[in-house]
């Protein structure tokens, strides 16, 4: 096995990002190596790439950027117990510590000393990856192919924020149709959802959030009226049953509020940008309203609800992605998806898609470009 590998690097404390040879990583005792065979980039990712306030905050480069991805272990600790050589896995990002109140209560993902591969330490955009064993995710090569397996972490968002209700028989409305709410649709599809409803002011959006399977779409830059007067009247002037607000922009969350039936419930997934104004008498007390605010994955209850969905096909992720490119073209990645003109991209590290080339003598490493043409 060679010693260096490619990687995607955020060298300096400013924007952009460095596609640079590296060596491959080190791995602890209790660590398993990963040849990448995909991984999928996410706003995350985005928010390094811009070097926004959130991370000048948080990220302290140099560091391998990447925390969704799909590979088999090549190499594992010495004090490694339970997974092996040439296993197919995925990984839970969020690295929790095992010993603090919310870990030992059942309650992980609000662990407070959090570490996250690709923020807090290298990440997957790389030909290898090490990743404690804990972390590691067993996929099934027969039933979930790489560029799937490597969505099921931001998948799992969506299927922690959409599970959340019981959504079989009601009205949904999705709010925000970037990738988790493309998730949610599907999922709220799978769960017998009465109708789907989607809101965006993106069209190419609102067009995957139809392929996805919304039942009626909606553009408040282009359709004018506000997405909760249409909300109402879609639903005999009471409002939807359940609404999910994905996006964050405050106008969204106004709207989610004032479009969801009495007795509704609503679901906060979307992040913020800066503080934003709710009149809870009006808004939430009046109305007795459910309103859940949540964040991340129950680890690893989601990854079970998470793996059935796709697993038994009643959510196809296929649509969502846009394409699939080499390491190399992160740059050109990051501006499509700056631009809001891409579902999901998938990187395939180990391959040139342009020249497809094989790494020879690497086990597990998968050189063929099948699945580069992803609507077939
Ligand atoms: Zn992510
Ligand atoms: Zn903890």
């Amino acid at each position: 096995m060679s010693e260096t590998m490619m990687a995607v690097r955020k060298l300096e404390k400013a924007p952009g990002l460095t596609v640079e040879e590296v060596p491959i990583p080190e791995m602890g005792v209790d660590e398993v190596l990963v040849a990448v065979e995909a991984a999928s980039v996410c706003g995350t990712d985005l928010h390094i790439w811009k070097w926004d306030d959130w991370a000048s905050n948080r990220i302290r480069p140099p560091l391998t950027i990447g925390h969704e991805f799909a590979g088999t272990v090549v190499d594992v600790g010495s004090a490694v117990r339970h997974v092996s050589i040439g296993d197919y896995v995925s990984a839970e990002s969020h690295v929790t510590c095992g010993m603090c109140f919310q870990c030992r209560t059942g309650q992980a993902h609000m662990c407070p000393m959090t570490r996250i591969l690709g923020v807090d330490r290298d990440g997957c955009f790389a030909d290898y990856v090490s990743i404690p064993e804990k972390v590691v995710w067993r996929n099934d090569r027969n039933k979930i192919p790489p560029e799937i397996a490597t969505l099921q972490e931001p998948f799992g968002n969506g299927v922690f924020a959409t599970l959340a209700h019981e959504l079989a028989g009601q009205s949904v409305a999705v709010l925000g149709c970037g990738p988790t709410g493309l998730f949610s649709i599907g999922i709220a599809n799978a769960s017998g959802a009465g109708s789907v409803y989607a809101a965006d002011i993106n069209d190419y959006r609102l067009s995957l959030a139809t392929t996805m399977g919304a039942d009626r779409v909606y553009n408040p830059l282009r359709q004018g009226d506000d997405v909760a007067t249409w909300m109402i009247e879609a639903n005999e002037g009471y409002g939807v049953d359940i609404v999910l607000e994905m996006s964050g922009a405050a106008s969204s969350i106004d709207a989610a509020f004032r479009g969801v039936r009495n007795g509704g419930r609503v679901t906060l997934f979307g992040i913020p940008s800066t503080p934003v104004r709710i009149d809870v008498a009006e808004s939430m007390i009046f109305k007795n309203l459910t309103v859940l605010a949540l964040n991340g994955r129950r680890i690893f209850d989601t990854w079970y609800k998470t793996r059935w969905l796709l697993e038994s096909g009643r959510v196809d992720l296929r649509p969502v992605i846009t394409k699939e490119v080499s390491l190399k073209e992160v740059e050109e990645v990051m501006k499509t998806l700056a631009a809001g003109q891409a579902g999901k991209v998938i990187l395939r590290p180990s391959i040139e898609i342009s020249q497809p080339e094989t790494r020879n003598g690497l086990p597990g490493v998968n050189a063929n470009v099948e699945g580069q043409d992803l609507h077939r």
